[in-house]
């Protein structure tokens, strides 16, 4: 696996700072049931890292701080980890939006069986990815069989009510391309998946977000075996756009990872580049409880172009 940070440390990438905070994504555990080659987080099964009780615990006295309005659960698998039904319970209780970023073949892992359940019963909001709506190019990008499960999964999520107009059960698909190019269009691609999806397996949904794949691990790290990272990050730069800056998520977002610590967004995370510059010591959860972090800088580097290329990109989709 390639180091990435040192190829992108160095960027032109325009300042920007915090807006209001309102979400916190937590990044509960790098493991995961799969291991896609695009994934940026490195999740596999093998993944050992996850939140323990005491962080879990102040991830729910900064929700009850009383700030936040959306809760967006990641990982890995984020429904993997022991906590995860205590954590989007005391969130609900507080009001708090949730979001599960949910690889839909979670719901038939073992000791998952009533998974599908609870999160209706909660209300939470699930993004779920699904790269495309034929199964050679989903099974290509995320593994044999991921397709076929996939589409059970999603089948369920509907009879529960998921993805019905007015049902208050958002389903959401995540779209990201196969290679290093940008993602369409997104209303265009949202509507051949809408009707592609209907016609050959009769699911519906909400929102289709396009996402643009990060330069960084795994995907970074096979652009740079295969020569193609270079031509990538130029793809990106040229396609970048000032007016996507004021959308990008880290305005609005902090991302917390397994051991508490804090990052402007999950990409940043990854790299290990912390809050408030890479040359600060690094910022905990539990420090922020008496911060405003309005008006604060935020930590860039050359993967940002990401973020800002054509359409735009954040884990609400395209920006523009
Ligand atoms: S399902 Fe998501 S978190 Fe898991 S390996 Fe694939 S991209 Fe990574
Ligand atoms: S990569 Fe992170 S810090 Fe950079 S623009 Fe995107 S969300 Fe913001």
């Amino acid at each position: 696996m390639h180091v990435m940070l040192h190829r992108l440390e160095v960027s032109d990438f325009p300042s920007i700072i915090r807006a209001r905070l309102e979400t916190l994504q937590v990044n509960l555990s790098y493991r995961c049931n799969q291991a896609c080659l695009h994934c940026h987080v490195n999740a596999s099964p093998q993944r050992k890292e996850m939140m323990d009780r005491e962080t879990v615990g102040q991830v729910i006295a900064f929700l009850r701080h009383g700030e936040i309005k959306n809760l967006d659960l990641t990982g890995g698998a984020p429904e993997l980890h022991p906590e995860f039904r205590h954590l989007v319970k005391a969130a609900r209780a507080l009001g708090i939006h949730v979001i599960d970023r949910c690889n839909l073949t979670i719901l038939e892992e073992p000791g998952q069986e009533d998974l599908a359940d609870f999160l209706a019963e909660n209300r939470v909001e699930i993004a779920a990815s699904l790269p495309c709506y034929l199964e050679e190019n989903v099974e290509r990008q995320r593994g044999q069989g991921v397709f076929a499960t996939s589409i059970r999964a999603l089948k369920r999520l509907n009879v529960l009510g998921y993805g019905a107009p007015d049902s208050g059960l958002a389903l959401n698909l995540v779209f990201n391309p196969q290679g290093p190019v940008l993602p369409p269009p997104q209303a265009a691609l949202e509507e051949t998946y809408r009707r592609e999806l209907k016609v050959r397996h009769d699911i519906v949904f909400n929102r289709l977000f396009t996402i643009t794949n990060m330069p960084i691990h795994r995907f970074g790290s096979t652009l740079v075996s295969k020569g193609q990272f270079h031509a990538y990050m130029m793809l990106l730069r040229e396609a970048h756009r000032d007016e996507n800056l004021e959308q990008v998520m880290c305005r609005r977002l902090v991302s917390v990872d397994w051991r508490g610590y804090v990052y402007d967004c999950d990409f940043n995370q990854m790299l290990g580049l912390p809050m408030g510059g890479g040359s600060k010591p690094r910022t905990h959860l539990a420090d922020l409880l008496q911060r405003d972090l309005e008006g604060q800088p935020i930590t860039v580097a050359d993967h940002c172009y990401g973020c800002t290329a054509g359409g735009g990109s954040g884990c609400g989709g395209a920006l523009s």
